[in-house]
């Protein structure tokens, strides 16, 4: 799943998701919540709920251990 605000798209594979929580205490503006989903593995996967507070520094993609998470340029 994904979600863009006017200048970045945060793309979350959910099914790669282990709920750890990691993206969501790293990211510094909020953007994540955890999820109340469960994905196929019943893992439950962030949701980037607040995405017009993204500043696209990618501390979130860069912290997931399971390379589930990964923040585009919207491109205008
Ligand atoms: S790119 Fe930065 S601001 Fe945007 S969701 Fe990831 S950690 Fe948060
Ligand atoms: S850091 Fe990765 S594995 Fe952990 S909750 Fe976030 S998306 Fe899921």
């Amino acid at each position: 799943m994904s979600a863009s605000s006017t200048k970045f798209r945060v793309n979350i594979i959910t099914n790669r998701c282990k709920e750890c929580g990691i993206c969501i205490g790293v990211c510094p503006t909020k953007v994540l919540v955890k999820g109340d989903k469960h994905n196929e593995h019943g893992f439950r996967y962030p949701l980037p709920v607040n995405i017009e507070r993204c500043i696209g520094c990618r501390l979130c993609e860069y912290n997931c251990p399971d390379f589930a998470i990964f923040v585009e340029v919207v491109k205008k």
